[in-house]
């Protein structure tokens, strides 16, 4: 038995675990930065070495009784390494956002500018969104897509720009956007104006892990920042890696601590070295293969059906689709629906959006989760029909409840792994 202890000890905690538990098991999770984990990833999050302070890093920490720490932390920098084919990680960072300030602290100064894709066109909040306090450290300059019916990036209009606002960071990723970027051209970019290149994978590590899309490190990137919890299936964290330069992991270690964090969570630290262990493993390369097919699977149904979908369709494990302007529905609305019939997802901003960011034209989705259920073409597909038929006979309360009780059995017959190995 599960809980035991929170069971007996504190009842209103346990019901709401025991909530999600079944919630998590009897819906579909289509957020496309969410997964699920293996037991002994939960396993190593929930172990005793939250017990510990290790401020510093292995072999020079400033508290004792590190025997334990360091191997564990140095298992996950070893992994990581090998994973993503680099010579430095620091696998420290709480989540995501901290990584990326963390880097930025590390590389710039205050008032330097940083290079980064415009919010709207499918860029991160941590990439110079005005509500984020970074923004009033670092100055921000935005490159776009040049045809959202492709989503291409305007890499001439990016040239320009650079030339004009001396960026001395160049930053590549993404939280909507379907597509693969060329690393090339930022490489190059980044060349003509001086400025290093870093990528924001934290959507696509998984899939760059499992080799199911291009590694920025082979295209000359310096540094690949990236959370834990997403394709690459492991505990709510984030990660620093940088390719090559000792000179630039120096820096990121001394901005991640003590500039920046205090003591790591090594008890999440385990748990990454477990999921990187199991990320190594040749089962992790035909998952993320599966999550590409899955959502090719997707997106064939939504072509097929008439759903405009943002960049024409999708290269990596999300669609972004325009459901206002092909149904009539708002993004809120359509997020609502859908998880009434047990398919959760998000609301989300189109490019170029007319509608505001509360009730936005479009639904973000994606595969990676799904896919660890087991799920393959013909599932993912399946799920896209019964997502189209829901917007599309909103008002019939019978056709609803059918297409929920499907979705149960879907769950049922594809139940949440606890383990990949
Ligand atoms: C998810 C994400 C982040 C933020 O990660 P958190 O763990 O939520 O802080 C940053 N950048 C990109 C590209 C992401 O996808």
């Amino acid at each position: 038995m599960q809980y035991e202890a929170i069971k007996r000890q504190d009842t209103e905690v346990y019901e709401a675990i025991m909530g999600e538990e079944i919630r998590e098991a009897e819906g579909l999770e289509l957020i496309p930065s969410e997964n699920y984990v293996s037991r002994a990833v939960r396993e190593a999050n929930g172990s005793v070495l939250t017990n510990k302070y290790s401020e510093g890093y292995a072999g020079r920490r400033y508290y004792g009784g590190q025997e334990f720490t360091d191997v564990v932390e140095t298992l996950a920098i070893e992994r990581a390494k090998k994973l993503f084919n680099c010579q430095f990680a620091n696998v420290q960072p709480h989540a995501g956002a901290p990584a990326n300030v963390a880097t930025y602290f590390a590389l710039l100064e205050p008032g330097d500018t940083i290079m980064g894709m415009d919010l709207s066109h499918g860029g991160h909040l941590t990439h110079g969104h005005p509500v984020t306090y970074i923004t009033k450290i670092f100055n921000f300059v935005r490159y776009k897509m040049k045809d959202v019916e492709t989503g291409e990036i305007d890499y001439d209009a990016m040239l320009e720009v650079a030339k004009k606002e001396r960026p001395k960071v160049i930053m590549a990723g993404f939280s909507a956007y379907p597509r693969e970027l060329d690393y090339a051209k930022f490489a190059a970019i980044g060349k003509e104006v001086g400025a290093l290149v870093i990528a924001d994978m934290g959507h696509i590590s998984g899939l760059i892990a499992g080799k199911a899309v291009k590694n920025p490190f082979d295209f000359g990137f310096d540094v690949i920042l990236t959370t834990t919890h997403k394709t690459l299936r492991g505990p709510r964290g984030g990660m620093i890696l940088t390719r090559e330069s000792e000179e630039i992991a120096k820096k990121i270690d001394k901005s991640v601590f003590p500039g920046f964090q205090g003591g790591p969570i090594m008890n999440t630290i385990a748990a990454k070295a477990v999921a990187f262990e199991e990320a190594l493993h040749p089962s992790f390369k035909t998952y993320a293969a599966q999550i590409l097919k899955n959502a090719k699977a997707m997106e064939e149904v939504l072509r097929a059906r008439g759903v405009r979908m943002i960049t024409g369709g999708t290269s990596n494990h999300l669609i972004l689709a325009d459901v206002f302007g092909s149904l009539g529905v708002t993004g809120h609305e359509a997020e609502t629906l859908l998880d009434s019939v047990g398919i959760t997802l998000n609301k989300n901003m189109i490019a170029d959006d007319t509608r505001k960011p509360m009730d936005p034209s479009g639904i973000r989705f994606g595969t990676p989760a799904i896919t660890t259920r087991g799920f393959k073409e013909v599932q993912s597909a399946r799920v896209a029909e019964l997502m189209v038929d829901a917007l599309e006979q909103r008002a019939d309360k019978n056709k609803l409840e059918s297409i929920h009780s499907e979705i149960k059995e879907l769950c049922k017959a594809f139940p949440v792994p606890e383990s990949f190995v």
